[in-house]
């Protein structure tokens, strides 16, 4: 039994933004529970290439617990800034979290191995740096139901229950730590910490080799070394954000939080908060309580990217060209670029998820509009339409969520047999998403000790 051999590239390239992690979390009380390896998730842990039997060791406990940590390892907490809410965070970093190391995966991959509810960090600020048991599994949750859909996602691999409480909104909820694999945790505050809060002196030395280091680790393939490397960065990223962005929204996914230093270079969704998928279709949808000006509702995700992006350009503009408004205008038409792709992709999503398997007509985006407008109307359950669209399609019956005129509409327009073009949408559109009265009942259950109901789940 060998436990992972993790690398420290991150933070052996950049000392600067980070800190060497020890554990923290305080002793355990002698009537507290003894840590348990609550969950693991095998498809992950056997995409990583770690051996079922090190993964359920008390070495496995001890570091996913985030009370001891795996020898030769250097496990740093993580520094960045943020712009949370539209209003620029100087310095956030990670206040619960540590990067334990990148580990490469049998299929060659470099992935970051992290844990969050780690305890208090020098980032910590007034935070308790701990994490609680319902909001673990809803990451683990989340993450897996996005995998599923074929949607970029960071994973949760384990998530150990610390045996302690934790304050919290007035409870007392479980202790728990949960072990999060990323392509990178590299996100856009990281370059807005760089660019915009470190001096001018030791932020200009960092930003060329962050270029380098992120566009290598993502994007070797469009974005080269080279003297176009930053612009060609700040595409990649942009483009990557705009299948995202299109993945959510086909899904009905609303992040809630998306703050710069909650998105990811990599283009994978990261840190499940406030999140959920939509019931009834309200493109005004709000979950997050503390989002009370809607910033981040659900129609508002692509521009919200967008507004991101614009941060992450103005950290890049002096290596995308050395004239001040020649980077300007050459980040401007990258970032002119995500609309369309955003639309693209769009656009392509919805034609599936409509059964249009064939190419493309002038008409296609009113009739996805108007039907997007249709089930706004009439408080459709997102989800399940699109089931309903195909079981009519074959039944020749109407239903509820639309009118007889768009219906007619769109008969005459979807390509092939009925049978045959209700089966396509139905690889397409989700039967089962995580809807929000199971999953907190199922929480819930979890937290007061009773998990039937979130294995189920
Ligand atoms: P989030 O909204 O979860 O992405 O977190 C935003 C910032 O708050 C990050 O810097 C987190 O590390 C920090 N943070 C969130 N919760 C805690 C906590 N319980 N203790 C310390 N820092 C926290
Ligand atoms: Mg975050």
């Amino acid at each position: 039994m060998t436990g992972p051999r993790l690398t420290a590239d991150f933070a052996g390239a950049f000392p600067e933004l980070v800190r060497e992690w020890q554990p923290t979390l305080p002793a355990l009380r002698e009537d507290a529970d003894s840590p348990q390896l609550y969950l693991t998730n095998p498809g992950v842990a056997d995409d990583l290439g770690l051996e079922p039997s090190w993964l359920h060791s008390q070495e496995a406990l001890e570091v996913l617990g985030a009370r001891g940590i795996l020898p030769e390892s250097q496990p740093v907490s993580q520094a960045y800034a943020g712009s949370q809410f539209g209003s620029f965070s100087p310095l956030l970093g990670d206040g619960r979290a540590v990067l334990l190391g990148e580990i490469t995966t049998p299929a060659g991959e470099q992935r970051d191995l992290a844990l969050k509810g780690s305890g208090r960090t020098p980032f910590s600020r007034g935070g308790d740096g701990r994490a609680v048991l319902g909001p673990a599994l809803r990451e683990h949750l989340f993450g897996e139901a996005m995998a599923a859909l074929g949607i970029p996602t960071t994973r949760v691999l384990a998530v150990v229950t610390t045996g302690d409480r934790v304050f919290r909104d007035g409870g007392m909820p479980p202790g728990a730590v949960l072990t999060r694999v990323a392509a990178s945790h590299l996100r856009v505050g990281t370059f807005e910490l760089v660019a915009r809060s470190m001096s001018h002196e030791s932020g200009a030395d960092i930003l060329p080799r962050l270029v380098a280091y992120a566009a290598a680790r993502h994007f070797p393939d469009v974005a080269p070394p080279g003297p176009d490397q930053a612009g060609h960065l700040l595409a990649a990223v942009a483009k990557a954000q705009a299948t995202l962005m299109a993945g959510w929204v086909a899904v009905g996914f609303l992040h809630g939080v998306m703050n710069t230093d909650n998105m990811a270079l990599s283009g994978e969704t990261i840190d499940y908060g406030p999140c959920a998928w939509l019931e009834a279709y309200d493109p005004d949808a709000v979950f997050s309580s503390i989002d009370s000006g809607g910033r981040y509702r659900f129609r508002n995700q692509a521009p919200i990217a967008l507004w991101n992006l614009s941060r992450f350009a103005e950290s890049l503009l002096p290596l995308i060209d050395p004239s001040p408004d020649r980077a300007v205008d050459l980040a401007t038409e990258v970032l002119d670029r995500f609309q369309v792709d955003y639309e693209q992709a769009r656009l392509t999503a919805f034609r599936a998820k409509l059964g249009l398997t064939d190419a493309a007509r002038p008409g296609d985006a009113e009739l996805i509009e108007s039907l997007l407008g249709e089930l706004a109307t009439n408080g459709a359950d997102y989800t399940l339409a699109w089931r309903h669209l195909a079981d009519a399609l074959t039944s020749g019956e109407p239903i509820a969520e639309v009118s007889e005129g768009w219906m007619a509409a769109w008969r005459a327009r979807v390509p092939g047999e009925p049978a045959a073009v209700a089966e396509a949408m139905n690889r397409t559109n989700p039967l089962y998403v995580p809807r929000n009265h199971l999953v907190e009942a199922a929480l819930e259950g979890a937290a007061g000790g009773e998990r039937a109901a979130y294995d189920r789940l």
